[in-house]
């Protein structure tokens, strides 16, 4: 994300304190029931038709279509402002919280229309969590950042306490704060601080994590933590990445998407695309497109 943009964080956290929406059925039950247990990974979760991202009359992506595989991590590479985040936003409808954005072509969720009618997108984005850039805890104590989502979200865990210890552990962080749960999250290294947001991420029982380059803020050593860590939540969940690390999407990633902006015919803006997804190990060692190599041989970017 570029300076100056808006930031959606504040506005999902703005949004996560209005109460759980009763009665709404945002997801269809056969959705519900290709999402349970763990699947076969070369099942389907996303999938993605000729999809344009418009803020206001600027067009920021064109044309992408593409599938995203469960129980996999795929990694979204390119130069800056190539559209990684925008995309990755799409997956989520966080894009909805932008004024003046607009998504076009068609994404579906297990065979769902994500943008259909009816729809709720604050459901969405409990099925589709999300993990930003710069780790951003909330103002509380650990234990309550990774209590908070289940609270507004009413859901009803048989035990709270348990629910914190779980996803705790899932993130990778339990041994290190399991003695000072009532300490502020602030008082966390950054490296913590971001393995505390994947743990809030994991607390509403997500299917999918997003990840919008979630190591760029932080230390060799916390990073390679974070990696770990993603190798092992992806038995459970399904991963998209945005990196600007090329090793890292190398080194986790089942598959990649290298995208690139060039002008776009007609108004000469430069527009994102994407250019070319494979098998991690087969676009970093044999890509079939020039513009892929030269990016990733680093001629380029
Ligand atoms: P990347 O993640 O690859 O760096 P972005 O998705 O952040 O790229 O940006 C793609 C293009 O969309 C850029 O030209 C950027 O300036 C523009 N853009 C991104 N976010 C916004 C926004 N909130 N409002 C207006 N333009 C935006």
């Amino acid at each position: 994300m570029a300076e100056g943009q808006i930031d959606v964080t504040q506005e999902q956290e703005n949004e996560q304190q209005t109460p759980a929406r009763k009665g709404v059925a945002p997801i269809s039950t056969e959705v519900r029931a290709r999402e349970g247990g763990r699947g076969a990974s070369s099942e389907t979760v996303f999938a993605l038709e000729d999809v344009h991202v418009y803020y206001g009359s600027f067009l920021a992506l064109r044309g992408v279509s593409l599938d995203i595989g469960r129980n996999e991590i795929t990694a979204f590479i390119g130069p800056s402002g190539c559209g990684k985040s925008t995309l990755i936003r799409c997956f989520n409808r966080m894009n909805d919280l932008i004024p003046g954005a607009r998504v076009e072509g068609r994404i579906t969720y297990h065979d769902q229309d994500l943008y259909g009618d009816g729809v709720d997108p604050v459901e969405v984005r409990r099925r589709i969590g999300m993990v930003f850039q710069k780790p951003n805890p909330f103002p509380k104590s650990i234990y309550d950042n990774v209590a908070y989502g289940p609270k507004v979200m009413g859901l009803k865990p048989r035990s709270m306490d348990e629910l914190v210890e779980e996803s705790l552990r899932g993130a990778a962080l339990w041994e290190e704060v399991k003695d000072k749960l009532k300490q502020s999250a602030l008082s966390l290294s950054g490296g913590q601080q971001q393995r505390l947001c994947i743990a809030r991420a994991i607390a509403v029982s997500p299917v999918v994590i997003l990840m919008d380059e979630p190591c760029s803020a932080l230390d060799p050593m916390s990073t390679a933590r974070i990696e770990d860590l993603m190798e092992k939540l992806k038995q459970d969940y399904t991963i998209v990445i945005v990196t600007h690390n090329m090793q890292q999407a190398a080194r986790v990633s089942d598959r990649t998407a290298f995208f690139t902006a060039e002008a776009a015919p007609g108004t000469g803006d430069r527009t994102g695309l994407l250019v070319e997804y494979d098998r991690t190990d087969q676009i970093f060692t044999h890509p079939s497109d020039k513009r892929t190599e030269d990016y990733v041989t680093g001629r380029f970017g």
